[in-house]
């Protein structure tokens, strides 16, 4: 494996991780127990929502909400191509299509609720929103369309735990202004377990269909057979093992309290960014507008049009900068293209256009004043001599 002199992202796991872990060993119960019931505890009460899942990664997050809010083959589901292919393969799953909406522009790559409306047919069940970046997007207007036409919403928040929208009834927390918000704790999220997840409703009846649905579409949980509470149980839906495990959880509840600081980090970080990169003529930067509220997962740049962008990430790493490229947007994918005819137009040319632009400076928050210095000063360099 090559060593980075800045990667991309990195972890912080302390021995606070550890010694939670060791204890879960420790306990000998390694299933879902005690330790995810207070990992959900503990999340719902920073999101400051009434029901809280983990489930066993981001994707399955996605899967459940989209199950449970009843979607299925001939429904439609608005989301963005500029996102991680998950988000739209979790629509896929229940036999839902995805139709692909636009960006806003350079300035804003979070999902444009003006093309979200145009998009809406009959068939137009729900609208999946991603927060990019960990900006969030427009919650107030896609909450208006959303009610306007009967559709239901998804929050991807695999970027965005933490992150803080101000609608205009005050400031909420990324996840709880739709239908069911979903967050992903993969290595290179904010906070991490190494793969799981949490999936979040105020709805009592989601939260019901979304517990059982976790487990199986079983009426009890191990965790309760376990403790001899139920020895019958019945099925009563379609579900999924979708569970978080003990030690995983255990990780979850020390990674929570670790992500506030984490987050003001991120942003003391990309506002020295901005402030270091913002006069270079060769490079935009997205979301130098945005309000305050951003949990900051990336930092976007994108190259100016006719610039090699694999030549630059290329010549970034030779000076030992990782970078990457969020998103190859989905619809080119193969196996999309394959699900609609050839030559079908998803109409979202802003997208397009970025997605051949757009790639990811490094950001974490352990981020030190010199690595930022490296960054900074080997992509002024590498521009100098295009
Ligand atoms: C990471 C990510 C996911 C999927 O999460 P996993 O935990 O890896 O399944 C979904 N959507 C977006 C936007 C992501 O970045």
């Amino acid at each position: 494996m090559k060593t980075w002199t800045v990667p991309l992202a990195d972890i912080i796991l302390g021995p606070e991780e550890i010694e939670a872990v060791k204890q879960v060993l420790e306990s000998g119960w390694l299933s879902m127990g005690p330790q995810t019931l207070k990992f959900e505890e503990h999340f719902a009460q920073f999101l400051e929502i009434k029901h809280a899942f983990a489930v066993a990664n981001g994707t399955a997050a996605l899967h459940l909400a989209c199950e449970v809010l009843g979607l299925t083959t001939g429904d439609e589901v608005l989301c963005p191509a500029l996102t991680f292919v998950a988000s739209a393969n979790a629509i896929l799953y229940t036999g839902a299509k995805p139709i692909f909406v636009d960006i806003n522009g350079p300035d804003d790559l979070n999902l444009s609720v003006a093309d979200a409306r145009k998009k809406i047919t009959g068939q137009t069940k729900a609208i999946m929103v991603v927060h990019y970046g960990g900006y969030p997007c427009d919650m107030d207007a896609v909450a208006a369309l959303a009610r306007s036409h009967g559709l239901k919403i998804i929050e991807d928040c695999a970027h965005a735990p933490g992150a803080v929208y101000h609608s205009a009834a005050g400031p909420k927390k990324a996840g709880v202004l739709g239908d069911i918000g979903c967050f992903s704790f993969f290595s290179n999220k904010n906070m991490t377990t190494g793969e799981g997840g949490m999936v979040v409703t105020d709805d009592d009846d989601l939260a019901g269909k979304l517990k059982v649905a976790r487990s199986h579409g079983m009426t009890t949980l191990t965790w309760d057979r376990h403790k001899g509470h139920s020895f019958n149980y019945d099925v009563v839906a379609r579900g999924y093992n979708y569970r978080l495990d003990e030690i995983r959880a255990a990780l979850g509840i020390v990674q929570l309290t670790r992500l506030a600081a984490g987050n003001a980090r991120r942003r003391e970080l990309t506002l020295t960014y901005q402030k270091e990169l913002q006069d270079l003529p060769q490079i935009d930067l997205p979301f130098r507008q945005a309000p305050a509220g951003s949990s900051h997962h990336l930092f976007p740049v994108l190259l100016q049009k006719g610039l090699s962008r694999s030549n630059f990430m290329a010549a970034l790493a030779e000076r030992g900068i990782q970078t990457s490229v969020h998103y190859p947007p989905v619809h080119k994918f193969t196996h999309y293209r394959r699900l609609w005819a050839p030559g079908f137009d998803h109409r979202v040319p802003l997208t397009e256009e970025v997605a051949e632009r757009v790639l990811t400076l490094p950001l974490f928050p352990h981020m030190t004043a010199g690595q930022l210095t490296a960054v900074v000063d080997a992509v002024k360099n590498v521009l100098a001599n295009v």
